[in-house]
């Protein structure tokens, strides 16, 4: 039986359980088989099957209050078994059957920001993936050359067509740097970290969050290049010793966050002050406030701090 993600720009259909929200899946009436032959209409998109998660909720007991609890504790060992993702807008023209969606009937549409913090990495991958390609899909039903209206490849290939001058669209990736810049305190010899306060990142009430050192490949540049350019920019030190360690799609809209460390090798911290409010090394034992577990800025800081033995 074919399941579907149901998705609303950012945010997924969700049901809530006792640890948290959950993205619930619909499952596809028999009747509606001819669905996969609409897999690449506007709205609906079909996933990769090598991301199957682990683990997700299933939503056969849609209806079925009895039946909650029974999900509540096998949401963590569940087997995969989504396909596909559509827009909440695409559900509603075709029928398909959803459930009631108010915060107090337990299901409602959640930000991806709040769930990836909780969320399983393979089923937090394939949400990213179908908010992505949803989204990459209502963006080019025109061709960008000439401006006809686009149709989907063929079978098996994700693509959108101009039928009059043969331009192809794929969704694309655009790769993002970020890098945890380590140096012995040059008093103490504690390992120290370089962590960042963006302007965009001030929230009230709440302490300052600091973040590593992230920015854009631009074309014609390798990875490492980015990294030591993003890094000059941004505090104006020079870096020795870059090495990747791990990635993460991003998908607010497209990136892919590739992770680096790297070792300080000279210069004096100054600001690119239009970006950052305030840069600098910190203590591992004296950490600001940083980013929740679930970002890849805040895998790369574990993992220096782990090296120490520090567990944040
Ligand atoms: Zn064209």
């Amino acid at each position: 039986m074919a399941h579907a993600f149901v998705l609303s720009d950012d945010s997924i259909l969700c049901r809530q359980m006792p640890d948290g929200w959950w993205p619930l899946q619909v499952q596809l009436s028999p009747d509606s088989n001819d669905l996969s032959e609409q897999a690449y209409q506007v709205g609906h998109v079909t996933l990769h099957e090598s991301l199957a998660p682990n683990h997700w909720l299933s939503d056969d007991s849609t209806g079925n209050d009895a039946d909650d609890m029974v999900d509540a504790n096998m949401a963590h060992s569940f087997t995969a078994q989504a396909t596909s993702a559509m827009t909440y807008d695409y559900a509603v023209a075709h029928n398909v059957t959803l459930p009631i969606i108010a915060e107090s009937s337990g299901n409602t549409f959640v930000p991806y920001r709040k769930l990836m913090t909780h969320l399983p990495v393979a089923l937090s991958d394939q949400i990213s993936q179908a908010i992505q390609l949803l989204s990459w899909q209502a963006d080019t039903q025109f061709c960008s050359r000439c401006a006809s209206p686009t149709v989907h490849a063929s079978q098996g290939e994700r693509a959108m067509v101009c039928p009059v001058c043969r331009l192809r669209q794929y969704p694309r990736v655009q790769p993002c740097v970020i890098t945890a810049i380590t140096r012995p305190n040059p008093v103490t010899g504690e390992m120290q970290i370089l962590l960042a306060h963006h302007h965009r990142h001030g929230q009230q009430n709440l302490p300052p969050m600091y973040g590593l050192i992230a920015g854009f490949v631009e074309v014609g540049e390798s990875l490492e290049h980015a990294v030591v350019r993003e890094v000059a920019e941004e505090v104006n030190i020079s870096v020795s010793d870059i090495r990747y360690v791990s990635s993460q799609p991003w998908p607010f809209p497209s990136n892919l966050m590739l992770g680096f460390r790297a070792s300080y090798a000279s210069g004096d911290i100054i600001l690119q002050e239009d970006e950052l409010a305030h840069a600098d090394f910190f203590d591992l034992s004296n950490l600001p406030r940083i980013p929740p577990k679930g970002s890849i800025a805040r895998d790369l800081i574990d993992q220096v701090a782990k090296e120490q033995n520090i567990d944040l």
